[in-house]
């Protein structure tokens, strides 16, 4: 069930704090065990995958560890995504560095669509993912409402503001308006409001 949203702006919690701590112990653990064995195997240099498996397990930790609300189903997904233009940039770096040792390029066309596909598709995520400025408050904190099992389509343009709780949408004209249709933040502080017991 989702719990009541908290309305701290983005300003990292003490929560997401200790998730942070958690994650950075676990990301030595296993640079440690890395470092310990072997960072190239079968020939491959393994460190950047164990860098990209790290924004993902930070993305899980935000996932399954923060309290639940729009300010977890924005970030946790959203710290997943940088993946993709690491991966680029990894794959760029590499193919740099082959023909600095007179090796062959990749194919062009290889190159275009791999950049294409990680950089473009992360590009356009990204300007739908980053925080506008609220109208009610003037904070940039107006994020996406998502849900992280299913995607509402009726709410698609939908963004709630995690310094105030507003939520609004922008019209055909740019302008923002107010949310009228019942969205699921709603819902969940009603339902709290009938069952004290599962308020915070
Ligand atoms: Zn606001």
């Amino acid at each position: 069930m989702e719990k009541r949203p908290t309305l701290n702006g983005l300003r990292p919690t003490s929560r997401q704090g200790a998730i942070f701590g958690l994650y950075v112990c676990l990301f030595l653990v296993v640079d440690g065990v890395i470092v310990a064995s072997h960072r190239v195997i079968g020939g491959v240099n393994v460190l950047p995958l164990i860098f990209m498996f790290c924004l993902w397990l930070l993305g899980l930790l935000i996932v399954l560890l923060d309290r639940p609300g729009p300010v977890r189903n924005w970030a946790g997904p959203f710290l997943v995504s940088l993946s993709c233009p690491y991966v680029a940039l990894w794959y760029d770096g590499e193919a740099i560095l082959h023909w600095a040792r007179s090796a062959p390029l990749p194919p062009w066309h290889h190159i275009v669509l791999i950049n294409g596909l990680l950089l473009g598709g992360f590009g356009v995520y990204f300007v739908r993912m980053y925080p506008r400025s609220c109208p009610s408050c003037g904070l940039r904190s107006l994020i996406p409402l998502l849900r992280l099992t299913r995607v509402e389509k009726r709410l698609s343009r939908t963004r709630w503001c995690a310094s105030c709780g507003e939520t609004l949408w922008k019209d055909a004209e740019g302008r923002w308006q107010k949310e009228r249709r019942r969205t699921w933040v709603e819902a969940s502080l009603a339902r709290n409001c009938a069952s004290p017991e599962h308020s915070n």
